[in-house]
């Protein structure tokens, strides 16, 4: 089968591809290894940049209406000092996400191939790319002009495509759901904790449907290497105290479940001719926070808009549009991994949620920051980092 595009990975960032191509008339060939629908280990929040990604994909009011909606991101620093950052946001399971994302590339005009394990490919004449799929044991191929690898952090696809320059994830974090009526009860806030159970990284709990709660702890920068995520996860849900009240009486809903993380756009080449990486594979992931989906869906977007506006023109012409683009997010990207810092630094977490809470103008810069109306490099110098500390 030949298409125009074939996109190697069905989550957020291959389904926002596809139904971008699909919408523009182009023929796309959306394959992944799983069949849906399929769990993805995550925290399952969707913030600001995934409601403006949806708005592009005409998805948001869909996506709005199956999710649990959450007015508020709650930090909380070590020492219990805690401040609400206004912002939108949603928790959705993955699953029931994925699988919209999905329906919706199906139904835009996308061939949908479940059950084929990206193998390797080959560029046949520069012109046109046979790639290779392990279905069930067999071997079977497609030929496409334009390849997106969206096979999200796991290494070995990467180096497969050739695009992978270092194996090492940049993350990693755990997570397990607990369903507590109780505490359910108009709960509508994301919770963030700085706590020192969890060096190097923070904790959260997040709503969502049925009165099921997402919590989980993540590790970035060097600390992933050293730590042991279950008995983090252990100490944090005995020490943080609203993981706790939501333990004493809930009931745990499956077993506890980690992934790998690629961010801050590093350890992937972009771009290889007519190869375009997208999503966590090019580690789209925002350090310090670990949130993806939205960027996942913004960078299958850019793709698939860099394909359309050189679809007549060689593949170099769209492979320098795409990576203009993708490093046109890397300020905040920067940003965001130097500000990993202060999981190393409970004094300087404790004055950001205790300065936030009382300063207006520093609680807005955050918004802003969240809400990405506000630019970040501010936050890639240390006289940045004093002003929103100390002023
Ligand atoms: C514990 C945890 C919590 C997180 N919490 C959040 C959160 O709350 N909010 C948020 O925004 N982000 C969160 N993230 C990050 C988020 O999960 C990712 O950024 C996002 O899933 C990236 O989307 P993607 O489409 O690039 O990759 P993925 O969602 O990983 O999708 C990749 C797809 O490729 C397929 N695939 C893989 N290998 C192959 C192959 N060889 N052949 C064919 N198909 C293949 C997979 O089956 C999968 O369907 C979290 C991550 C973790 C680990």
């Amino acid at each position: 089968m030949v298409y125009d595009v074939v996109v190697i990975g069905a989550g957020p960032a291959g389904c926002a591809a596809a139904l971008t191509l699909a919408k523009a008339g182009l023929s796309a060939g959306l394959f992944d290894k799983a069949v849906f629908p399929r769990d993805k280990t995550c925290g399952d929040a969707l913030i600001p940049d995934a409601f403006q990604a949806l708005k592009k994909l005409g998805l948001l009011q869909r996506v709005i209406g199956s999710s649990y909606p959450t007015h508020g991101m709650r930090l909380f620093s070590c020492d219990g000092s805690e401040v609400l950052i206004r912002a939108h946001g949603a928790c959705m399971p993955r699953p029931k996400l994925d699988e919209l994302l999905l329906n919706s590339a199906i139904e835009a005009g996308a061939r949908f191939l479940p059950g084929h394990d990206f193998a390797g490919m080959l560029d046949e004449d520069e012109k046109i790319y046979r790639v290779e799929f392990d279905a069930g044991g067999e071997i079977v191929s497609a030929r496409a002009r334009w390849v997106l690898l969206a096979t999200g952090a796991h290494p070995a696809p990467i180096a497969r495509a050739g695009l992978l320059l270092r194996a090492e994830c940049s993350s990693f974090a755990v997570r397990q759901y607990v369903r507590n009526e109780r505490l359910a009860k108009g709960f509508n806030e994301l919770v963030f904790a700085f706590d020192t159970a969890v060096k190097g990284g923070y904790g959260w709990v997040f709503p969502g449907p049925d009165a099921v709660f997402n919590i989980g702890i993540g590790f970035f920068g060097s600390a992933h290497k050293h730590n042991n995520p279950r008995r983090h996860y252990e100490r944090f849900i005995a020490k943080f105290p609203l993981a706790r009240e939501l333990m004493r009486d809930g009931e745990m809903v499956g077993p506890l479940k980690g992934a790998p993380l690629r961010t801050g756009l590093s350890g992937t080449r972009f771009a290889d001719g007519g190869l375009l990486g997208i999503g966590e594979c090019i580690g789209s992931t925002f350090p310090l926070t670990g949130e993806g989906i939205g960027k996942a869906m913004e960078t299958g977007i850019l793709a698939a808009e860099a394909i359309i506006a050189n679809h007549d023109l060689s593949r170099a012409a769209a492979a320098q549009a795409y990576t203009r683009s993708i490093d046109a997010l890397q300020p905040k990207f920067e940003a965001y991994r130097k500000a990993e810092f202060l999981f190393n630094w409970p004094y300087l977490s404790n004055k950001l949620v205790t300065h936030t809470s009382k300063n207006e103008h520093t609680r807005s810069k955050v918004e802003g920051l969240v809400n990405e109306t506000v630019d970040p490099t501010f936050l890639s110098t240390l006289s940045g980092w004093r002003r929103i500390l100390f002023h």
